[in-house]
């Protein structure tokens, strides 16, 4: 190991965290290379979403300074994406023309926005949200025009969406499903996120999908699949991510949805690992940041100490949606199905909603809207899974009220 080199493909959030890991577990690398295809050292994507409403400064965004880089004897790349992995010469090639040799090759590249696949796609104003270029891309773009429509009632759209609103703009919701967020809400919690939406000043529109997006070199308008015609100078695409896994597809790499690694991590290539919203373990695939932070810390130890039997298991991770007054949280289930039983509270006055879902005795899911401050409480006793019999009277009234009367 000590003669070892180890490059990285992807400077991301994982792989920062993968960095810190392995300075953590004292790893014995004589040579780190991160490869970075953003020219920038690895930045809080998290935040773009407040960089955008202008409630966090882009400048502030950085997950280390760089003097840390330097005094971890981190070697970093940046702007030029790896295009090509040669395996039997253990050696990556970038855009630029730079060739890296490697002992051990670890793939940290995320995830890209998805397409729509339509017609107009490519017209000048229409702007995907994942980076800090889509980021400044739109924040320049909402300075200069005044309406915008976002595809996708996703938490990304609908952040993007919060976003161009406090920034002046006329913004449009459009969302395929029958009430948005419907991967992480019930349909009385996305109907109450609707009303809370619309009451600031949004158009929300579910159960309808853009059809083509037109105009000459610049959107001007996007048409739905009823043939409605919405006019607009900007359309947000945020209808979901696709893993960036091409580079392991073209080396030859075992792949599915993403790459596929073992609960270490490590691909159908004993030499490369691969982590984060590039992986895939069993068929479990993320589009949240915690499965990653999990990953790094086993792959560190799995890189740092030959013999680690430390392996990573997928577990059920919590959402919230960072709107500010707009407090929601989602754990696991979100609708009942056969043999799973709802336990409902609702203050109409208030719009506080809680839904929990139980199967066996055993929590199995908790949507929250309004107070979300139970949502660790909710979170963890659905990972323990344990019996809840006892509190089940008083479960939707939170941990202090259930404690009180233990
Ligand atoms: C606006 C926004 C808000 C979000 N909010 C939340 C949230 O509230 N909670 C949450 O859990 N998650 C959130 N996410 C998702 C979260 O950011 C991701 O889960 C996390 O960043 C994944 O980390 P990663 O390192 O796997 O990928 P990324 O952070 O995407 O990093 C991958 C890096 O690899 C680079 N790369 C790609 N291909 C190559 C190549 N060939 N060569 C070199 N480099 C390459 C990419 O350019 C990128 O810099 C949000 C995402 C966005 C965009």
């Amino acid at each position: 190991m000590a003669s070892e080199k180890l490059v990285i493909c992807g400077h991301g959030m994982v792989a920062q965290r993968l960095l810190e890991c392995l300075g953590k577990y004292g790893h014995g690398f004589n040579r780190i290379v991160v490869i970075s295809a953003e020219p920038t050292i690895a930045y809080n994507r998290i935040l773009l979403s407040a960089v955008l409403a202008g409630d966090a400064d882009a400048d502030s965004l950085a997950l280390q300074a760089d003097d840390w880089y330097r005094q971890q004897g981190i070697e970093l790349h940046q702007g030029d994406p790896v295009v090509r992995i040669d395996r039997n010469r253990r050696e990556v090639r970038t855009e630029g023309g730079q060739v890296e040799s490697y002992d051990r090759l670890v793939l940290a590249t995320g995830s890209r926005s998805a397409r729509l696949g339509l017609a107009g796609e490519s017209l000048d104003g229409v702007v995907g949200f994942r980076d800090l270029q889509d980021t400044h891309t739109l924040i320049r773009l909402s300075g200069r025009h005044r309406r915008a429509v976002v595809v996708g009632g996703g938490f990304l759209g609908l952040e993007a969406a919060e976003g161009l609103r406090q920034r002046g703009m006329d913004v449009t919701v459009l969302h395929r499903g029958s009430h948005l967020l419907n991967r992480q809400l019930d349909a009385t919690g996305g109907e109450l996120l609707r009303a809370a939406l619309t009451e600031r000043g949004l158009t929300i529109r579910t159960g309808t999908a853009p059809i083509a997006l037109l105009g000459k070199s610049r959107v001007r308008a996007v048409q739905l699949d009823d043939d409605t015609l919405i006019s607009t100078d900007l359309v947000v695409i945020a209808a979901g991510i696709i893993p960036n896994s091409e580079l392991a597809r073209a080396a030859g790499l075992a792949c599915d949805r993403a790459v596929r690694v073992d609960s270490q991590l490590r691909t159908s290539d004993d030499a490369i690992f691969a982590l984060g919203e590039c992986a895939q373990v069993g068929e479990a695939t993320s589009g949240l940041v915690e499965p990653g932070y999990q990953q790094a810390d086993v792959l560190a130890q799995v890189l740092a100490q030959p013999c680690c039997d430390r392996h990573y298991t997928p577990s059920v991770v919590p959402t919230r949606l960072k709107i500010s007054g707009i407090p929601i949280f989602s754990c696991g289930q979100t609708e009942a199905d056969h043999g799973t039983e709802s336990l409902v509270w609702q203050d109409y006055e208030t719009n506080h909603y809680c839904r929990l879902l139980i199967r066996n005795q055993r929590l199995t899911g908790a949507v929250l809207f309004g107070i979300t401050d139970d949502g660790p409480w909710y979170t963890r006793r659905i990972q323990q899974a344990d019996d809840i019999s006892a509190d089940r009277a008083n479960l939707a009234f939170g941990q202090a009220y259930c404690d009180a009367l233990a």
